[in-house]
């Protein structure tokens, strides 16, 4: 069975006391609202996970997750957060590749790759975005361009591997714009994805990875696009900043 997940991506929102009390909220509300099947991770500002960690420590199903790290182990490189680093605070999942980081800082699917390889051989958990704009969708060319992120950043990995990771499916156009996929246009994505990773890795290794969509999720239209059968979660930007609305889209499922 493949894992439920709905990971929430702070990005650059909420001070510290913002964030403590952000946090706080969410495990004070998912211990009795969210469903037993589901795990929330939540992806904080680094300088916040220490500190998070503290408060996650009683809760059952509420992960933490870092939202960049560094494809090097350590050493010069002024303001890069580690594989290391992030363990040593108490995070398990790490996002790598967010569309964001991929436009503002040039992270490339080599450089993608190395991160993934690295995180996994320290343990953490990868949470690997994929994606189109919305020129390469209008232009017919969503699917290949995604296998082709998905070639170039995860194909060397072993079976094994690969089936500890996670992939996060964001249509650029629709992160932060209020335009979600539709259902269809989700399943539709999701569907490629594990075709092409049954592909390359078998049909168990392929069934076993969790495909989460992210992309103007919200309270309103999680439930629909959390019914597709290859849609295994969200990776939720916006809505993950209030901590009712991050829980209402877990408990739709
Ligand atoms: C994201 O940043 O990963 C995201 C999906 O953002 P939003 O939910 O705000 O579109």
């Amino acid at each position: 069975m493949r894992r439920k997940i709905i990971a929430g991506n702070w990005k650059m929102n909420k001070t510290l006391s913002e964030g403590l009390a952000l946090a706080s909220e969410v495990v004070n509300i998912a211990q009795d609202e969210v469903p037993s099947g589901v795990s929330l991770v939540l992806c904080t500002p680094a300088i916040h996970l220490s500190q998070v960690a503290a408060i996650l420590k009683s809760a059952d199903r509420v992960f933490l997750g870092a939202q960049n790290m560094s494809e090097h182990e350590s050493g010069a490189y002024t303001g890069d957060i580690s594989a290391d680093m992030i363990k040593s605070v108490g995070a398990g999942y790490v996002i790598l590749g967010h569309s964001e980081r991929r436009e503002y800082h040039h992270e490339t699917n080599a450089q993608l790759a190395a991160r993934v390889k690295l995180a996994l051989n320290k343990g953490l958990t990868p949470i690997f975005c994929c994606g189109e704009s919305l020129a390469t969708r209008e232009a017919g060319e969503h699917v290949g361009f995604v296998n082709n992120q998905l070639k170039e950043s995860l194909y060397e990995l072993s079976a094994e591997e690969m089936s500890k990771v996670v992939i996060a499916y964001e249509p650029i156009w629709a992160i932060g714009t209020g335009v979600t996929a539709s259902s269809d246009q989700a399943q539709e994505m999701h569907q490629s994805i594990r075709a092409s990773l049954a592909g390359q890795f078998g049909e168990q290794v392929a069934g076993q990875v969790s495909i989460l969509y992210g992309g103007s999720m919200k309270p309103d239209n999680a439930a629909e696009l959390l019914a597709q059968p290859d849609v295994d979660g969200g990776l939720i930007g916006g809505a993950s900043l209030k901590a009712r609305d991050f829980i209402q889209i877990a408990k739709s499922y």
